[in-house]
């Protein structure tokens, strides 16, 4: 292909900069044209794009975010909205397209791809790791070690005061950020949505922990495993024990990406550069194993993620 363009999609990422910037950067390199669409689906829409240079993508490998915008619509959920942005691609000649974020937005690209058959390459950027077929999503490294430094802070009021703290982290409905942070946080007990739990038990187990001298006990829940709140204004009645509930928020989508974040956005954006323009699609770049794989893309939308069961084995033993 001559002439490819990419967006960002959905929630933003630590590592959707350096992603961008590595698939400007190889297009530009291998001579093709590469545009920029600002505001994701919305913005290939309002026809909100701009065809870019080399110097577009510089100074933002550090930056968390991602500086061409990204949106969620709804006008790209219909067949009607996704012939639109077809047009408005073909109208400047574009004739590959690389989506760059979480799950929804891989789906939206999948049904653009089946519809028009214009050549779709995709990449995994949310933090959340729940991408089908890669065992790493871009930014998901950066809001595991934002998690960790909560949790160390929390660590040391939880200690002085003997609290029970009741930490709630992002992840949607996967629980991999509760799970890493969990188990290099060291907490007591991680909950997400992937296993069953009972909280009855977990406070027995949590009162003749205190009553043999335990200190403290953090507990992290995945958004998707139930509310912070909830679960913390449970324990506290069921325990009586003095229990505190934070609840982490947007600050884990946010900050500069860690160096694993930055090398292999950067390393997946010139993948996916490479293959739209040797004709490739229908494709997301992902990580297995610590090598970069290719996904089939309707295989990564269509099927479900399951935790890493040596993780989640590890988690119970570390307890
Ligand atoms: P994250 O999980 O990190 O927030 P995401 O990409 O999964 O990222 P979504 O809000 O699910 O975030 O999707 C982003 C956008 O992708 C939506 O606003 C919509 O435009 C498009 N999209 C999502 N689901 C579909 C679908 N089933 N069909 C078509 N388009 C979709």
């Amino acid at each position: 292909l001559k002439s490819i363009a990419v967006l960002t999609s959905g929630g933003d990422s630590p590592g959707m900069n350096a992603a961008a910037r590595a698939v400007v950067r190889t297009a530009l390199y291998e001579g093709v044209k590469v545009w920029g669409i600002r505001g994701g689906y919305h913005g290939l829409l309002e026809e909100d794009m701009f065809e870019m240079k080399s110097r577009d993508v510089s100074d933002i490998i550090q930056r968390g975010g991602t500086f061409l915008g990204t949106a969620r619509c709804k006008r790209w959920k219909t067949p009607e909205g996704r012939m639109m942005g077809y047009k408005h691609l073909t109208d400047r000649g574009i004739e590959g397209l690389c989506v760059i974020g979480g799950d929804g937005s891989l789906r939206g690209a999948s049904l653009l791809s089946k519809e028009t058959g214009i050549p779709i390459v995709g990449l995994p950027g949310t933090i959340d790791n729940d991408v089908w077929g890669s065992d790493y999503t871009i930014g998901c490294d950066t809001a595991a070690n934002t998690i960790i430094d909560a949790i160390n802070k929390l660590r040391d009021t939880a200690s002085a005061h003997r609290r029970v703290i009741v930490l709630e982290v992002m992840g949607r409905n996967c629980g991999w950020l509760a799970l890493v942070s969990g188990i290099s946080g060291g907490a007591e007990y991680i909950l997400v949505p992937e296993e069953e739990y009972n909280l009855d038990e977990i406070c027995d187990n949590m009162t003749e922990a205190y009553k043999k001298g335990k200190r403290y006990i953090l507990v992290v829940v995945a958004e998707g495993a139930g509310s912070g709140q909830e679960i913390g204004q449970y324990i506290a009645e069921k325990t009586q024990l003095d229990t505190r509930v934070s609840v982490l928020g947007h600050i884990q989508r946010g900050g500069s990406p860690s160096v694993i974040d930055r090398v292999r956005a950067s390393q997946l954006g010139e993948q996916a550069a490479l293959a739209l323009i040797s004709g490739l699609s229908d494709i997301v770049f992902g990580y297995s194993k610590g090598r970069v794989v290719s996904i089939d893309l309707h295989d990564a939308v269509n099927n479900k993620k399951i935790l890493d069961p040596d993780y989640l084995h590890l988690a119970k033993v570390l307890f």
